[in-house]
């Protein structure tokens, strides 16, 4: 995959710039010159084969050739509720949701949640790294920091699954699922779900999720559940 950069600016041109961490990149890491031949896309979907115009002191200037409509989502929206592990966990599962294709990551408020969310520009941040490495072009969608009513009362569609050491095998609950349906999958923090939370879903249709006898950690959890659905059929 040739290098790729990301336009803040919508590409609706012959001509773009770049600035801020990817004209930095450019300019003062690869130290690039008029001419380089790169992809650009700005996270709407589609890439684009460039070339670079013009270096400025803090800008790149790119000339915008053909838009590829190239797409590498999911056939199916998926959205993962977690409430967020602390530090850099933070990043590593924002990275790796990226990677296998999740639609939206809502940051999720529980009884239980004690790590600070980081703020939405560094997790957009994170979410475009990984768009860039693994040949994304839609960004995943960061959600504001959303408490488990809000949660449940927004998410009434779907196959809706809370993941809960107690819950059912997942072989299960894949056979009540329509093909493409989108999918909602929450999961809690490193104290769990209290029983009044877990009690509540059964009530709006959330299925349990098990997923074996141990206990894994938040992002375990989180990426052995994307993962699952993200490459269910295409293996
Ligand atoms: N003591 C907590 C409990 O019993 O729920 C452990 C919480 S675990 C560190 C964090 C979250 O990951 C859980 O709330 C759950 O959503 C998910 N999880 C961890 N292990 C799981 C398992 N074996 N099956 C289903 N979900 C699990």
């Amino acid at each position: 995959m040739p290098d790729r950069y990301f336009s803040t600016r919508p590409i609706d041109g012959a001509t773009v710039t770049l600035d801020g961490s990817e004209a930095h990149h450019l300019l003062h890491v690869m130290r690039a010159k008029p001419g380089l031949e790169l992809t650009v896309f700005d996270g709407h979907g589609g890439e684009y084969a460039a070339e670079i115009a013009e270096c400025k002191r803090s800008t790149v200037e790119l000339a915008v050739g053909k838009r590829e409509e190239i797409e590498r989502e999911l056939p199916f929206e998926l959205t993962l509720a977690v409430a967020l592990p602390k530090g850099d966990r933070q990043r590593w599962l924002i990275e790796k949701c990226t990677e296998l294709g999740v639609t939206r990551l809502v940051p999720l408020q529980t009884a239980r949640s004690v790590s600070k969310v980081e703020k939405k520009e560094k997790l957009t941040r994170y979410v475009i790294e990984a768009s860039k490495q693994c040949g994304r072009n839609r960004l995943m969608k960061i959600a504001a920091l959303t408490d488990w009513t809000a949660l449940l009362s927004t998410c009434t569609m779907g196959t809706r699954m809370i993941a809960h050491p107690q819950g059912e095998p997942i072989a299960r609950v894949e056979t009540r699922r329509t093909e493409n349906e989108a999918i909602y999958i929450a999961i809690g923090p490193e104290g769990g779900f209290t029983d009044e939370e877990v009690a509540s879903t059964i009530e709006s249709g959330w299925q349990h999720i098990g997923l074996g006898e141990r206990i894994l950690r938040i992002e375990t959890a989180a990426l052995a559940l994307a993962a699952h659905f993200a490459i269910e059929r295409r293996i």
